[in-house]
């Protein structure tokens, strides 16, 4: 229940899907959390979830593939919470599906965009307080497609590699003040993210996983809480699947 106790933490994308489940469960354990999100009445609706249930939360607009809006979020931080500590670096989207020779340079540029610049941008300021409080957990969401291809998803794919590879250089940098990065490895999980596909797609998807089912929020949410907890003290610049067996094959 108190794993988090007087931590502050942004969770990004947290109006939705995994977002959602990572903010409610930080906020379970204790923590202070700024939930943000591109969908304001989905971000507010996360923060009624939290304060239902006894948690701290308030909610902050941003798009993570705006630069300034990032450095905004981080600075609403610490005008309401006075530090930072925790960062899940979240939001995310899916993006056209179609080969590389024909996929659309603006759902390339996009993708890009929101999944890695996204990523990038967030941890630019986020870091730079985290070592004000003396140090902070990092957790930024890749997939599974960050370490194995699915064709038709080129964009997609290029970036979920770019956050393992980018979050393995943010722990070198940073391990000796204080601050871990990690990458967490979603299979296929049962959110609006993948609201677009068909059932006879997710009947095939289901195929995928040895496991037989395609994952829960929540589930990615227990290994996020875990990887940004002091119980994950010597863990930082690794990728971190929860696939229910995707990448086994
Ligand atoms: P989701 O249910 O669609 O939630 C993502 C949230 O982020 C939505 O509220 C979305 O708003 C918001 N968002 C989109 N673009 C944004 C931006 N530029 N700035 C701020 N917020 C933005 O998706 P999810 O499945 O929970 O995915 C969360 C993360 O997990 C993503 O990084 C995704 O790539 C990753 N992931 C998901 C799966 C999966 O199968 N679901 C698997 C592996 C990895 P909109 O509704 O406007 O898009």
């Amino acid at each position: 229940m108190n794993l988090l106790k007087d931590k502050v933490a942004i969770v990004t994308g947290a109006g939705s899907g995994i977002g959602r489940s990572v903010a409610l469960l930080y906020a379970m354990e204790g923590a202070k959390v700024v939930v943000s999100d591109i969908q304001e009445a989905d971000g507010l609706e996360t923060v009624d979830l939290i304060r239902e249930k006894g948690g701290e939360a308030i909610f902050f607009k941003a798009d993570v593939s705006n630069a300034q809006d990032n450095e905004k979020l981080v600075a609403e931080t610490i005008v309401k919470y006075g530090a930072l500590h925790i960062a899940c670096n979240n939001a995310g989207i899916g993006g056209a599906s179609a080969p590389t020779g024909e996929y659309p340079v603006e759902s390339w540029d996009k993708v890009i965009a929101v999944n890695l610049s996204g990523v990038f941008y967030g941890m630019r300021y986020q870091i730079p307080e985290m070592i004000k409080a003396g140090g902070g957990a990092i957790v930024n969401m890749a997939s599974i497609l960050g370490s194995v291809g699915f064709a038709n998803s080129p964009a997609y794919v290029a970036a979920k590699h770019g956050v393992v590879g980018l979050t393995k250089n943010i722990a070198l940098e940073y391990a000796m003040k204080g601050i871990r990065a990690n990458a967490v490895g979603p299979a296929f999980i049962q959110t609006p993210l993948l609201k677009d596909m068909g059932p006879d797609a997710i009947d095939w998807l289901i195929t995928r996983h040895p496991i037989g089912r395609l994952g829960q929020p929540e589930e990615v949410a227990e290994l996020v809480l875990w990887l940004s907890s002091e119980k994950a003290s010597f863990v930082t610049g690794s990728y971190y699947p929860v696939d229910g067996g995707y990448l086994a094959q």
